[in-house]
């Protein structure tokens, strides 16, 4: 079992990072720092972040680096994330990569690497306007690979499930083009330090699971 303790989760929308980096996180006993849901959490908190995010999200764009950055900044002086992280959607662009790597050298840590999960194209859309998640608990779901027993209601604690406000074709199509010009970058940017690990992202979620330990456990 691998002891890298401070990944990134790379690959668009709908890849799955989401899913892996929670279950990795979990594993490892660090936190799951996904951007996503920290704006989301803000958002629905109805917090000044929130309302600054909150446009940019729903048609598909970035939130602006410095909104970002102080963001993650301040998750990561969180006592919890002493030991490690995995990140989830962050970093987005090259500038946030790179203050990523200037946070964690200030505080003596460095990023172990990224791992790039690659699915095709048509795949990220069928499994993005698919996906489900329990409006209390947050618990997800995908109507085709993992619905759930009560159509609507969550296993976990029977909440009602949602779906995203940016899982709508038009802005999933947005949030594409923004990863291939913005955030596909960051591919070369980690494979020139040899940072980057690619794996196949398709299969089920058990399977994608395994890869990734083995990716993680090469030297
Ligand atoms: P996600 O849940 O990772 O798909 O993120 C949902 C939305 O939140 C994105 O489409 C962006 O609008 C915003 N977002 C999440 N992470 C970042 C980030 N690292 N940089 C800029 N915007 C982000």
């Amino acid at each position: 079992m691998s002891r890298r303790t401070r990944i990134v989760m790379l690959g668009p929308p709908g890849a799955g990072k989401g899913t892996q980096a929670a279950r990795l996180a979990t594993r490892l006993g660090v936190p799951h720092v996904s951007t996503g849901e920290l704006f989301r959490h803000h958002v629905g908190t109805d917090t000044a972040l929130g309302r600054e995010a909150d446009a940019y999200m729903r048609r598909g764009d970035l939130v602006p680096d410095g909104v970002t950055l102080s963001m993650v900044a301040e998750r990561l002086t969180a006592p919890d994330a002493a030991a490690g992280a995995v990140f989830d959607g962050f970093p987005r662009t090259v500038a946030q990569a790179i203050a990523l790597d200037q946070q964690l050298a200030a505080n003596g840590h460095a990023l172990d690497g990224a791992v790039l999960l690659e699915v095709p194209r048509d795949t990220l859309v069928a499994r993005i306007t698919g996906r489900r998640f329990c409006a209390q608990c947050q618990a997800t779901y995908h109507l085709e690979w993992s619905p759930p027993a009560v159509a609507d209601h969550c296993d976990r604690c029977g909440g009602d499930l949602r779906w995203r406000a940016d899982d709508d074709e038009a802005t999933v199509a947005r949030r594409l083009t923004v990863y291939e010009t913005e955030t596909f970058p960051l591919v070369a940017f980690y494979e020139t330090d040899h940072r980057l690990w690619r794996m196949d992202g398709l299969g089920s979620v058990d399977a994608v699971a395994a890869r990734l330990e083995e990716v993680l456990a090469r030297d």
